[in-house]
C-alpha cells in the first residue's frame, strides 16, 4: 500500500481516484447481444447460451425437483447459516416498512402517499469462483417484503451445466418465483425485453462482470430501471487510539480478496499505527487462499496518516466509501459525522463481513464515490410510491383560488378552467 502523509485538501481528489476501466470496449461486444435478442427472442439467447456457457436454451429453467435435490446436498450447518443469515436480512428490512399517515393539508384536501411493490424484478447474481448465495438473501427478501409478485433470477450455470446447491436453498429461503441458468449481457437482455421463455421484468438489479454491467448501463439509457451503477468494490477503514491493527489488516484484506481492481484505504491519526497495520497485512496475507488477488489489489491501496480527527472525517466524506469501518477511540461520535458512505462499521468488533452476510443490513452498496447520492439496495429500492389525494366539495372551494391565480399567471388557461367549471356549479348549486 502506498503511504501517504497528511496530504493537503488540493490533493485529496487526485489521491483518492479509484482504478477506472473504460467500458466502451464492452459495450461493442454486448450491443449486438442485445440487439439479437429484443428482435429474436429465444432463437437470439440460445444462440448465445450455447456460445459462452454451452448450455441450450431448453435447458435453462431449474425445476422445483432439482432445487429439492441439491437441497440434500448442502450440509446441516450451512443450511442453518443461511437461515439464520435471513432471519436477521428480513429482521432489519421489514423494520424499512413505514405505513405514512395520511394528512389534511388544508380542510377538505387530503393527500397520502403508498409503497408499491414493483410486480416484476429481475436478479442477476454473477457466476465465476464464489457462488454469491449471500447477494441472492440481499436482493430476494427485500424484494419479497416490498410486495413484488414475481423474482426472477438469473445466474450462469457452472462446468456441469448446474448451479451450486447453497444458491438454490437461499432461493428457496428467500422467496424467488423462477430461476434461469443464464449468464452475461444474453440474461440482462432476456430479462429486460422478456423472450418466450424468460418472462420481462421491469426492475434489474444484482452485480456481474464487465458485460453485465456494460449490459445494465446501456438498458438504463434506454429507459430499464436499474438497482444502481456498480464499479469495484470498496474499503475504508479509519483507525483511531486504541484501534488494533490485527483487526484492521484482516478487514482491509477481506475487501482487497475480492479481486484485483478492488480498492482499500486506510485513515488514521496514530502514525505508527501505519507501520503496524503494514506489518500485519504482510503475515496475514500469506496465509490466504486468494493472496495473489488481495496483493494485486493492495497495490491500488493506500494508507493515510492525517493530522487531526476533522480533517480525517473531511477526507473520508470527500471519498463517499462503499463500506466505512470507524475503529479506535471516538468510533461512535464520528460516525455521526460521516455524510457520505454506503454502509457504516462501527467500533473494534463490528467487521465488515458481519454485514457482508449476515448482521442484517444490505451488502448491495453504491461504490466508486456514487455513495455521494445514491443509497444501498434496501425495502425501498423494489417498490414506488405512489401519491393519492382526495378533495371535498369544501375543499375545492378553499384550494380553489389559491390554483386558478397560479394557473393564470403561468399562462395554462385550461388548468384554470378545470377547477372554475367546478366551483362554478358548486355556486350554481347553492
Ligand atoms: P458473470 O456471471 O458476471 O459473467 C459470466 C458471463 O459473462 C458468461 O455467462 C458470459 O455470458 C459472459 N461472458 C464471458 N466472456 C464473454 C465474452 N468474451 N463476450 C461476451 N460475454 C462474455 O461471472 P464472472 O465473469 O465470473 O464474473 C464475476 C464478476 O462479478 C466479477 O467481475 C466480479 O468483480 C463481479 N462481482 C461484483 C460484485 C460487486 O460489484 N460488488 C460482487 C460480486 C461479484
Amino acid at each position: 500500500m502506498k503511504i501517504i502523509k497528511n496530504p493537503s485538501r488540493s490533493n485529496w481528489k487526485e489521491i483518492l481516484a479509484r482504478p477506472t476501466s473504460d467500458i466502451s470496449e464492452m459495450e461493442k461486444v454486448v450491443k449486438p447481444i442485445l440487439e439479437e435478442i429484443k428482435k429474436s427472442g429465444d432463437t437470439g439467447l440460445d444462440k448465445y447460451c450455447q456460445k459462452f456457457d454451452g448450455i441450450g436454451i431448453e435447458n435453462i429453467r431449474i425445476t422445483g425437483e432439482e432445487i429439492s435435490r441439491s437441497e440434500e446436498t448442502i450440509s446441516a450447518e450451512l443450511k442453518s447459516a443461511i437461515d439464520q443469515a435471513a432471519i436477521n436480512i428480513r429482521k432489519f428490512h421489514e423494520s424499512q416498512v413505514i405505513k405514512e399517515k395520511e394528512v389534511e393539508t388544508m380542510p377538505g384536501v387530503t393527500c397520502y402517499r403508498k409503497s408499491v411493490g414493483i410486480e416484476k424484478v429481475g436478479l442477476y447474481i454473477p457466476g465465476g469462483t464464489a457462488p454469491l448465495f449471500s447477494t441472492i438473501l440481499m436482493l430476494a427478501i427485500p424484494a419479497k417484503i416490498a410486495g413484488c409478485k414475481e423474482i426472477i433470477l438469473c445466474t450462469p450455470p457452472n462446468k456441469k451445466s448446474g448451479v451450486h446447491p447453497a444458491m438454490l436453498y437461499a432461493a428457496k429461503v428467500a422467496g424467488v418465483s423462477e430461476i434461469y441458468k443464464i449468464g452475461g449481457a444474453q440474461a440482462i437482455a432476456a430479462m429486460a425485453y422478456g423472450t418466450e421463455s424468460v418472462p420481462q421484468v421491469y426492475k434489474i438489479f444484482g452485480p456481474g462482470n464487465q458485460y453485465v454491467t456494460a449490459a445494465k448501463q446501456l438498458l438504463n439509457s434506454e429507459g430499464v430501471a436499474i438497482d444502481m451503477p456498480a464499479g469495484p468494490s470498496e474499503v475504508l477503514v479509519y483507525a483511531g487510539k486504541d484501534a488494533d491493527p490485527e483487526f484492521i489488516a484482516a478487514d482491509l484484506l477481506s475487501q482487497a480478496e475480492h479481486g484485483v481492481d478492488s480498492q482499500v484505504v486506510f485513515v488514521t491519526i496514530e502514525e505508527d499505527m501505519i507501520q503496524k497495520v503494514q506489518n500485519e497485512l504482510t503475515i496475514q496475507l500469506e496465509n490466504l487462499p486468494r493472496k495473489d488477488l488481495a496483493a494485486k489489489a493492495l497495490e491500488n491501496s493506500m494508507s493515510i496518516f492525517m493530522t487531526d480527527e476533522t480533517n480525517a472525517v473531511e477526507l473520508i466524506n470527500s471519498y463517499a466509501p462503499e463500506h466505512l469501518i470507524l475503529c479506535g477511540e471516538n468510533a461512535d461520535e464520528i460516525s455521526g459525522k460521516i455524510i457520505n458512505a454506503g454502509s457504516v462499521f462501527i467500533g473494534n468488533y463490528t467487521p465488515e463481513s458481519a454485514g457482508d452476510y449476515a448482521s442484517g443490513t444490505n451488502h448491495t452498496l453504491p461504490t466508486n464515490g456514487f455513495a455521494r447520492a445514491y443509497s444501498g439496495v434496501s425495502v425501498d429500492s423494489f417498490v414506488k410510491k405512489i401519491t393519492f389525494q382526495k378533495i371535498t366539495e369544501k375543499g375545492l372551494q378553499n384550494i380553489g383560488n389559491t390554483v386558478m391565480e397560479m394557473a393564470e399567471a403561468e399562462n395554462l388557461d385550461a388548468h384554470k378552467n378545470a377547477v372554475k367549471i367546478r366551483l362554478s356549479k358548486l355556486t350554481s348549486n347553492g
